[in-house]
């Protein structure tokens, strides 16, 4: 293909070694890992990148705090949490982008001490594995963050999870990503996935184009059982929404991400509180609700009181990869040189380094960085 020449010519030479469908985080920092690598990558994005869960998360890489035991999942967050800071510090030298990648931790707060002693025998594999986990009394939570409220009891310190600004990082990784010679092409719905013999060979678009590659990369969130041609089962993935209201405050009033028993705060530097979020399995139907609003809103006033005087910010949702085994599925599938990016649901920023890493190691045949069995498609039978 020249340079600059449209791709998609049927029958011609493939328009770029991979094509990833999906702009989303894990479009985006695919396309960064296999375009550092001189991979010739494309991204085909129906919106913007960016455009639906990635940019909609709170951005919590709560590796120890989302895990609620040992096990596959729990090790590949805390191998991907540890590749934040060198990736962060990546995309600032490649773009002079800040992320927003702050290791401040994550206190878990409770109300009532048989909650905190459930949290506390919860994190004992965490302990046992030698991960930095603190238990405070009353005292030392709110002198750690004296904004929680002083019904606090005590609280779980887990002193390495770390938060990052889903906006600006998802804007880095694209920009770092066009630099090292990613292509990126919004407004490119993907219809089809072209299968010859047992082989990915491309895609097929809404207007009927096709687009040859030598891989074919699915990453399409929520979306990914509709993209024609796929393996995965319908229903192996689906959408769970998501709400966040964002407060405003003049200056920050926690510097950790809090998590309560109705609510989560994540802060940004700005002073802006990002109060999360709600389960819900309503379909495609994104939106935000009166009910949603008020609960989120009384979960993060009882965790702060003072957030009662914030002045209300935007709200929004999105709609997290759902897996019925809460597992993504990332790697090989039954079809030859098409790979997997899906099914993150809820840590989905927290696992874009590893993910990344994984599929750019598939694409030129370097080892993997961890054992992704419990992750494949095929646990799907
Ligand atoms: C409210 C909320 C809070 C969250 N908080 C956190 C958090 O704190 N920490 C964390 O780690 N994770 C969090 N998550 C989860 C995280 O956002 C997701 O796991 C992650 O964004 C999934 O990324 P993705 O790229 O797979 O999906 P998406 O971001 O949804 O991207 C998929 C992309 O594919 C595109 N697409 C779909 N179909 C097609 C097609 N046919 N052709 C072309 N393009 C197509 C879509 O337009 C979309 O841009 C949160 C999610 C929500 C909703």
């Amino acid at each position: 293909v020249q340079p600059g020449a449209a791709p998609g010519v049927r029958g011609g030479s493939p328009a770029a070694d991979v094509l990833i469908v999906g702009g989303g985080v894990m479009g985006c920092a695919v396309a960064l890992a296999l375009a550092t690598r001189g991979v010739k990558t494309t991204v085909l994005e129906r919106s913007v990148p960016g455009a639906e869960a990635s940019i909609a998360a709170a951005g919590i890489l709560g590796a120890q705090a989302e895990a609620h035991a040992d096990g596959p999942m729990a090790r590949l967050c805390l191998a991907s949490r540890e590749r934040f800071a060198a990736l962060a510090a990546e995309l600032f030298e490649r773009t002079s982008i800040d992320v927003g990648y702050r290791r401040s931790g994550v206190v878990q707060v409770a109300f009532d001490a048989e909650q905190l002693d459930a949290a506390w025998r919860a994190v004992a594999w965490q302990r046992d594995a030698g991960l930095a986990v603190e238990r405070l009394d009353a005292v030392a939570a709110r002198t750690l963050e004296p904004a929680l409220s002083d019904a606090t009891i005590g609280a779980l310190h887990f002193v390495d999870d770390a938060r990052v600004d889903p906006p600006t990082y998802l804007r880095a990784l694209r920009i770092a990503a066009e630099r090292a010679g990613a292509r990126f092409q919004s407004g490119s719905f993907v219809r089809r996935i072209v299968v010859a013999g047992r082989f990915a060979r491309g895609v097929v678009m809404e207007d009927g184009s096709e687009i040859t590659a030598d891989w074919v990369v699915l990453a399409a969130g929520s979306w990914s059982t509709l993209v024609e041609g796929t393996p995965l089962p319908p229903g192996s993935v689906r959408p769970a929404r998501g709400q966040i209201v964002e407060l405003l405050l003049p200056a920050p009033l926690v510097e950790r991400v809090v998590y309560g028993p109705r609510a989560y705060l994540s802060p940004r530097d700005d002073g802006r509180v990002l109060v999360g979020s709600t389960l819900e399995f309503v379909g495609f139907r994104p939106g935000v609700t009166a009910a949603a609003v008020r609960d989120l809103l009384a979960g993060a006033i009882e965790l702060a009181p003072a957030l009662g005087g914030a002045d209300l910010g935007r709200c929004w949702s999105g709609l997290r990869p759902h897996t019925p085994d809460e597992l993504p599925v990332i790697g090989s599938t039954s079809v030859a040189r098409l790979l997997l990016a899906t099914g993150h649901f809820r840590n989905g920023i927290l696992l874009s380094p590893i993910t990344a890493e994984v599929i750019a190691a598939l694409v030129v045949g370097a080892p993997l960085p961890a054992d992704m069995a419990p992750f494949a498609e095929s646990r799907h039978g």
